[in-house]
């Protein structure tokens, strides 16, 4: 019997989870999410029926093995429709199941990883703070241990997902006054729990999966939740800084890749259908050559994605590669879809079509995941570049 080659796979996984969004996610439904600003969680667990939450994780752990480049194929897919679905597929597969693997116990993993795999254990990311964006080794959250229990103060911002994920992944501050970079933890809070007050806040895109500012009030959780257990107890920053933190980038490149595609054929099919002074408007050149353009800058974002995918699909170093492919496909993806809301003209710009929704999601994808002027910052300290 011959198996499927890992292209073959690749090109399978693709068209499942196209069929997938077809099925689940019409266009009606998608619109609806992002107005209410909320969506149904029963569609992750549809994603999890299908074994897409495993993918980040070993077979020992209830995965069916770690493969980045699916991975990245699943999440530019999901936003390639909806980035409600996309998030809440990276609350698990990514935020949950992928740091998990590197950062939490051996216990923790064989208690938590088969929880992941089934779409029941998501996180949301509470590193943001008010005082604190970019410089996340400066977080004022604080942790103190007493006995079983560890009690959290402070307040976290921009905390995407919390209405439905299961725990905030949260960077506290577990030694104040303790040496910077060593004074970090990583701990998980429930969302609903005694102490958690969470605010929705305003903003004007990536709606479905609401962003939100929670407040910590004296909230105890058991100290089996620090994450790593007892020896994860001030090793926050290693945790966050370590090679997850290389596919998170390219993460925010592939929902940046799925938006600006689902964009681009938007238009592509809108210009040949809308007709102005007699012809489809794509027999004009100024929408031909835009159109082109576009499909030319898709084609190298798309390049630079899987390129790095690929690199750390071999447990090769990419954290060169993979700040550029944060850095490139996100600025060109904001790049591509304004210039098909061109395209589109006044159509582009009403919330009939989809195309007023792609612009909102795409122009936060160069501040998320760490900002473009970061990623520059990443790529020339990397590469040695000289500073006197
Ligand atoms: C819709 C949305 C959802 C989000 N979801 C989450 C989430 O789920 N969890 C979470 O923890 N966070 C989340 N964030 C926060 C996001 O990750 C931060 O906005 C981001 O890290 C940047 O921080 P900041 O906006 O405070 O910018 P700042 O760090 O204040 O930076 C402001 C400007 O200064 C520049 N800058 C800062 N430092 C440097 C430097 N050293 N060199 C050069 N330029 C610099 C930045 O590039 C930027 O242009 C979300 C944000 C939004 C808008």
């Amino acid at each position: 019997m011959d198996y499927p080659t890992e292209a073959e796979h690749h090109a399978l996984l693709r068209e499942t989870v196209r069929r997938f969004v077809e099925a689940e996610m019409p266009r009606e439904l998608v619109r609806q999410w992002d107005r209410e600003n909320e969506f149904d969680r029963g569609v992750l667990y549809k994603l999890a029926d299908l074994g897409l939450f495993g993918i980040t994780i070993p077979g020992q752990y209830g995965g069916s093995g770690r493969d980045i480049t699916a991975t990245m194929i699943v999440i530019e897919e999901l936003c390639r429709r909806s980035t409600a679905v996309g998030s809440g597929y990276i609350y698990g597969a990514c935020y949950a199941g992928m740091n998990l693997v590197e950062t939490a116990s051996e216990a923790q993993r064989q208690e938590w990883l088969p929880q992941v795999a089934r779409g029941e254990m998501l996180f949301s990311y509470g590193l943001t703070e008010p005082d604190v964006g970019s410089d996340l080794a400066s977080v004022s959250t604080t942790a103190v241990r007493d006995g079983d229990v560890v009690r959290i103060n402070g307040a976290k911002r921009f905390c995407s997902g919390t209405t439905y994920t299961d725990y905030i992944y949260a960077l506290v501050n577990s030694n104040p006054g303790g040496e910077r970079y060593h004074n970090l933890s990583f701990v998980l809070i429930p969302p609903r729990h005694p102490g958690v007050t969470i605010e929705p806040q305003h903003a004007m895109g990536l709606k479905g999966s609401m962003t939100t500012d929670v407040t910590f009030s004296d909230v105890e959780v058991p100290a089996r939740n620090i994450v790593g257990g007892d020896e994860g107890w001030n090793q926050g920053w290693a945790k966050l800084a370590g090679p997850g933190l290389d596919v998170e980038k390219i993460e925010v490149a592939a929902m940046a890749l799925g938006i600006a595609t689902g964009a681009v054929e938007d238009a592509w099919a809108y210009a040949q259908e809308r007709v102005q002074f007699g012809k489809p408007i794509s027999s004009h050149q100024s929408i031909r050559h835009m159109l082109s353009e576009a499909r030319t800058r898709l084609l190298a974002a798309r390049l630079m994605t899987y390129h790095a995918a690929k690199l750390l699909d071999e447990g090769k170093p990419a954290s060169v590669e993979t700040s550029m492919a944060k850095l490139f496909v996100c600025d060109t993806a904001k790049d591509i879809v304004l210039s098909m809301q061109q395209v589109m003209g006044a159509y582009g710009y009403v919330e009939d079509f989809d195309m007023e929704r792609y612009v909102r999601d795409v122009l936060v994808m160069p501040i998320i995941g760490g900002s473009s002027a970061i990623q520059r910052n990443n790529i020339s300290n990397r590469l040695k570049l000289a500073r006197e």
